[in-house]
């Protein structure tokens, strides 16, 4: 299948994620592969898209499985040889509600927001073929989280210097923290999901840094964003945006035209650019 163009959406079996697959369905020139952690959901929503008359592809994938990643890596690299479009869109959050101790919430949250969307793009970014383009799904709240950090952990999570490695050290020090109780006292906010998406927003201009060093002249283009306040299983019917008006800026990011070289590592909200 070397030729065939090939795009990857995760945590495709509903709310978001499903109205990226199928807005990449009409729009993209390629296999489109709706993933999703349980295949039976996945499955379901491919039908879903199959009765509107389009055709994605299903393979399984838990984010936070790096063996499953793994998995999908190897079988898009056989298949195609590489991968032109990535969308990082699995995510999740607890309802505000939600009882379970900060500590906790801040580890599930960030384990499957921030660590796992690093390991797929670890494991997936080498795949990019030049041109390619790669969407990790943010949230506006990661803008409205950074002025509640501390004045020096904003100065690291704005700086232009700051290395994955440190990035990840912070992410950990936050659940540690969270975990102690100690998390304000050491400038952090309280508020784990606004964390989680810092820690992806930040990310997406690290890598977009570390592929102008190393894969210069391809092409390439990484951006996170966010898709508005969307009616999913993550909010609720009082959000604005249908799922499909919510795609509309992932899709716009994935899909940049060759040759265009802006935006480039940017938080774009409404295909418009947040100064981080
Ligand atoms: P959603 O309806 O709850 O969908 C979340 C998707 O992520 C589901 O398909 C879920 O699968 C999947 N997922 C969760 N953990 C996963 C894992 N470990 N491996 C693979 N898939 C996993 O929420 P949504 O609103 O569409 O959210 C999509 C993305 O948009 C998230 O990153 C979210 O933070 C972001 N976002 C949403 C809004 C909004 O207003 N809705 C605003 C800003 C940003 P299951 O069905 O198996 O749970």
């Amino acid at each position: 299948m070397a030729g065939v163009r090939v795009a990857v959406v995760t945590g495709g079996n509903k709310g978001l994620g499903l109205a990226i697959v199928r807005a990449l369905c009409k729009q993209f020139q390629g296999d489109v592969y709706l993933t999703a952690r349980n295949p039976k959901l996945g499955e379901e929503a491919v039908k879903t898209l199959n009765n509107e008359g389009l055709s994605p592809l299903f393979h399984q994938l838990d984010i936070t499985d790096l063996t499953g990643i793994r998995t999908l890596r190897d079988f898009i690299k056989e298949k195609y040889g590489g991968l032109d479009v990535l969308v990082n869109n699995a995510g999740i959050a607890f309802r505000a509600a939600d009882t379970t101790p900060f500590g906790t919430q801040a580890e599930i949250i960030l384990k499957t927001n921030f660590f796992a969307t690093r390991d797929v793009c670890n494991e997936l970014l080498p795949l990019i073929r030049p041109n390619g383009r790669v969407v990790n799904v943010s949230s506006i709240f990661s803008h409205t989280t950074l002025p509640k950090c501390s004045p020096e952990l904003q100065e690291r999570f704005r700086s232009d210097t700051i290395t994955e490695d440190e990035l990840v050290k912070l992410m950990e020090k936050f659940v540690e923290d969270a975990k102690n109780g100690v998390h304000q006292d050491n400038g952090w906010p309280t508020f784990a999901y606004g964390v989680s998406k810092i820690g992806v927003t930040v990310l997406s201009r690290i890598q977009a840094r570390q592929l102008k060093e190393t894969r210069k002249g391809e092409g390439i283009i990484v951006n996170s964003c966010c898709p508005g306040w969307v009616r999913t299983g993550m909010t609720g019917p009082e959000a604005t945006k249908s799922p499909d008006e919510g795609a509309v800026t992932p899709v716009y990011l994935a899909l940049l035209p060759t040759g265009v070289d802006s935006p480039y590592g940017e938080l774009v909200s409404d295909k418009k650019v947040v100064i981080w």
